[in-house]
């Protein structure tokens, strides 16, 4: 594809991994006048060839100022780079209002793609990817988080969630309680660096994993989550659709007796789905 003159090239650099980055990014990146990204000294190190473009921060806190600059300099006819510090940019990285105000200019703008942390996990999760949610980071405060996941607990599609090592482990007990032990997942951290860690199981086997880890403490993480769907049996889409509707207006132990007489389920079934100690 020929770019026209004055465009902006949104550049996924690497995840952890020097080597994933393209022969086609190492090439738009020597060849732009101007490279936006979030640490001009760490995407510094990205540029090898002779020529250098310039390196200026955009960030969350001067994002705004920045777009002006840009989109004066792609009215010249130069061209620009988007890069993030790791991964593909505006994917819980920065750049939605550059993108945005150059979709209101209707300005050219161009992907050149690569490495994603959410895609890198998906495509090794084992659970399906057919149709998935990225929900990113969930909220820092714990009664947010949890009433989020509440939320997400009934969702059908593979979640996909980032998590920084000091909230992994709460961010685990959180989604047991919210989804159930038995919930498959799959926990990745430092994907495509030399300590990459793959724990693969349901959600309550986690903790195990993790201390069964000598890095646990470290790094980076993605978590793929099996949707609602793909951890019940058939038949029980409809139990869970029923005691969904009654845990609404009754208590969860309640609703879940309720369901489970509605629907012909076992009343373990129902316990289970409200993550609830059995009924006897
Ligand atoms: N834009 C990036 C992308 O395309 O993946 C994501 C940026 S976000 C600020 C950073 C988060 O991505 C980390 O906190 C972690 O949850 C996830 N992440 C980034 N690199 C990772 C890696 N090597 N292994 C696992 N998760 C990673």
């Amino acid at each position: 594809m020929i770019a026209v003159p004055g465009t902006l090239f949104v550049v996924a650099t690497p995840i952890g991994n020097l080597g994933d980055l393209s022969p086609r990014a190492q090439q738009v990146l020597a060849s732009v006048a101007l490279v936006a990204c979030e640490d001009t000294r760490r995407s510094g190190q990205l540029l090898t060839g002779p020529a250098h473009p310039r390196l200026v921060s955009l960030h969350e806190h001067n994002e705004s100022e920045r777009v002006e600059e840009i989109i004066a300099l792609l009215r010249t006819g130069a061209d620009v780079a988007l890069v993030s510090d790791a991964g593909t940019p505006l994917i819980s990285d920065p750049g939605f209002r550059l993108l945005a105000a150059l979709r209101e200019e209707d300005l050219p703008v161009s992907p050149v793609p690569g490495p994603c942390a959410a895609i890198a996990a998906l495509s090794i999760a084992g659970l399906p990817s057919d149709r998935f949610h990225f929900e990113g980071f969930l909220p820092a405060k714990a009664v947010a988080r949890q009433q989020r996941l509440q939320a997400l607990s009934g969702s059908p599609h593979s979640l996909v969630f980032y998590e920084a090592v000091h909230r992994i482990d709460a961010c685990l007990a959180d989604l047991v309680a919210a989804f159930g032990p038995q919930r498959p997942a799959t926990v990745c951290r430092e994907l495509t660096k030399r300590h990459e860690a793959i724990y693969r199981g349901s959600l309550g086997e986690m903790a195990a994993l993790r201390a069964a880890d000598p890095g646990a403490g470290k790094g980076e993480f993605t978590l793929v989550v099996a949707g609602a769907a793909a951890a019940q049996g058939p038949g029980d889409a409809e139990l869970e659709r029923v005691f969904r509707l009654l845990a609404g207006e009754l208590p969860p132990g309640r609703a879940a007796a309720l369901a489970a007489r509605i629907t012909g389920a076992k009343r373990a079934d129902a316990y289970r789905l409200a993550s609830l100690p059995g009924p006897d």
